[in-house]
């Protein structure tokens, strides 16, 4: 048996490199206030390492960036659309591929085309951009989580999981007003947890019985092949490719946020079998996102997709990826501090109301540790919470089930000397943790608050001095 070392390395070396900026406490202290301590709102340079969020902050590759070179910018029937639809096909199985210039733009035009008001939209939980392209037709998003996605210590390998018995419900007591079913996986907003095969075949049963499509909201579809592969019975000797393509292969289509397993800093897709519904998505997107043979992106983009979404299946690379997170998630469970476990694909997720006991959900304690991160040691993150959730489409306040800190990886950007760095000052904050106080908000609009909102400490300090 040849020689197997534990240290999983970085399977890349680096051609390129951006210098990040060092800041003081005080220069850390000053941005919070200036951007009424919301972290959406703080200059990227301010900060030393950006875990907000892993969409479109990945590092391409050097064939990525060849390939952009290559890209055809002809208006219609660009060389770039053919190889990326060619692409992605192979990847997905599916007929037609429609670009978009991100996640949302494929929801709002696949809800925009399918849904009625008055309708209902199951997933196994609706991330906050889906949730609000339905909710502003006047669809009900209705989250059915497994059981076990309410327990954040339980550890199980698929707490993505749709709650399968509540989606036969649904479906049985609202026929006729169900256009769609959906699965996100992985599962963003329950943890980045994984939603295994057997749960998406069950559900794509469930759903054909009905008559009702199933589309996959599949933006890290390469993290959930991954875990399919190391924790589901009989798949260990697939490849994450065969494994995306059966997950696939359960569904009438997908929308696509590229910016996450397309390893790119932008681009989506909108991907499906019918051919009358593609033909109207194709129509619906003339109006906004572009002709459809770019659908808002430039022919590099589209070639730098059709090269990423291929990359992100190496096993090596995904071996990495979901090392890294799990590495941090050791290393923070063995300092007594609560994280959604196990771990998720391209994040850890803090567990603020398990840290934080002494602030009350209606003083937002996860939106507090966040900021506290930043202040002490310039590591921005994001609230998954109250801020994000509590409010209800009739206007009304209901706390989130979780309060949840994400620390979301970018791909393919850090090292594990950045994850070690961000370990110690998770420690130190942890250490602390009896000073950290709750906030307020100040001003917040009705939708996707936590973009915009202004927050202050709700005490006079976000410390106890
Ligand atoms: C990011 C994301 C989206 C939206 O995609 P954008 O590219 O940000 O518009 C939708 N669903 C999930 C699960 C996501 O993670």
């Amino acid at each position: 048996m040849p020689f197997k070392t534990k240290t999983i390395i970085e399977p890349f070396r680096i051609k390129t490199v951006e210098p990040i900026r060092f800041t003081t406490r005080e220069q850390r202290a000053a941005a919070l206030r200036e951007s009424h301590y919301n972290l959406f709102l703080i200059k990227a340079e301010d900060v030393l390492i950006d875990l907000l969020t892993d969409s479109g902050t990945g590092a391409m590759s050097a064939a990525q960036w060849g390939g952009m070179m290559q890209g055809d910018e002809s208006y219609a029937g660009a060389r770039s659309f053919f190889r990326f639809e060619s692409s992605v096909r192979d990847v997905t199985g599916y007929k037609h591929i429609i670009p978009t210039h991100q996640g949302r733009a494929a929801e709002r035009i696949l809800f925009g085309t399918a849904c009625r008001a008055g309708q209902i939209v199951p997933n196994n939980t609706h991330f906050d951009t889906t949730r609000a392209n339905l909710e502003v037709l006047g669809v009900q998003a209705l989250d059915l989580r497994c059981a076990e996605a309410a327990q954040p210590d339980l550890v199980a390998p698929f707490k993505g999981n749709i709650d399968l018995v509540a989606l036969e419900r649904c479906l049985e007591e609202n026929a006729g007003r169900v256009p769609f079913a959906m699965i996100t996986v992985t599962n963003n907003s329950g943890g980045g947890q994984p939603v295994s095969l057997a749960n998406i075949r069950a559900a794509s049963e469930l759903c054909q019985r009905h008559g009702v499509p199933l589309i996959l909201d599949c933006c890290r579809f390469a993290e959930n092949a991954w875990f399919i592969k190391q924790r589901e019975k009989g798949q260990a000797h697939r490849t994450p490719a065969e494994i995306a393509r059966e997950m696939f292969g359960y569904a009438a289509g997908c929308t696509m946020s590229a910016k996450k397993d397309g390893l790119v800093n932008i681009g989506g897709f909108l991907a499906l079998n019918d051919d009358a519904l593609a033909a109207r998505c194709r129509n619906n997107l003339i109006l906004t996102e572009g002709f459809p043979t770019y659908g808002g992106l430039a022919g590099y983009d589209l070639e730098a997709l059709a090269i990423g979404i291929k990359e992100v299946l190496d096993e090596d690379y995904l071996n990495y990826r979901i090392r890294s997170v799990e590495y941090l998630g050791e290393k923070l469970t063995a300092a007594g501090v609560p994280i959604v476990r196990p771990t998720g694909g391209h994040a850890v997720y803090i567990d603020a109301r398990g840290m934080l006991p002494h602030i009350p959900q209606s003083e937002y304690p996860a939106w507090a540790l966040s900021c506290a991160l930043y202040l002490e040691g310039g590591v921005r993150s994001v609230e998954i919470g109250s801020v994000m959730f509590g409010r209800q489409p009739d206007g009304t306040e209901k706390p989130a089930p979780m309060e949840l800190v994400r620390l979301a990886f970018p791909r393919r950007v850090y090292t594990q000397s950045h994850v070690d760095y961000l370990a110690e000052i998770l420690l130190y904050v942890n250490s602390m943790k009896q000073r950290i106080r709750g906030v307020k908000l100040v001003e917040a609009p009705d939708q996707l608050r936590h973009f915009t909102v202004k927050v202050a400490p709700a005490h006079g300090s976000l410390l106890v001095d």
